[in-house]
């Protein structure tokens, strides 16, 4: 009996794998680009992950919450107390 552990079996062909997985990766941006022209954003909506973070006011690099952190009045930006990035929160 041949198994896949066989030496000398035939090489098991990898294009039907590859070509599968093309075709499914296409429906997946297909089906994205169909979403995104049936739900398009607001004007003034966050238009990155960072912007969403700190309209939320989480720092984007280590989700530390950001509220009650004041913000250096020379500058405008308000530090990270985990982290240490620097960060110009949305008006409130
Ligand atoms: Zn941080």
């Amino acid at each position: 009996m041949k198994s896949h552990l066989d030496p000398m079996a035939p090489p098991i062909p990898l294009w039907p794998w590859l070509l599968m997985t093309l075709i499914l990766l296409a429906i997946n941006e297909v089906g994205h680009r169909w979403i995104a022209r049936r739900n398009p954003r607001p004007p003034d909506s966050p238009s990155t992950a960072q912007e969403e973070f700190l309209a939320l006011d989480r720092c984007p690099t280590c989700l530390h919450d950001l509220m009650h952190v004041a913000s250096d009045p020379a500058d405008g930006c308000t530090v990270c107390p985990e982290c240490g990035g620097a960060w110009r929160l949305p008006a409130r």
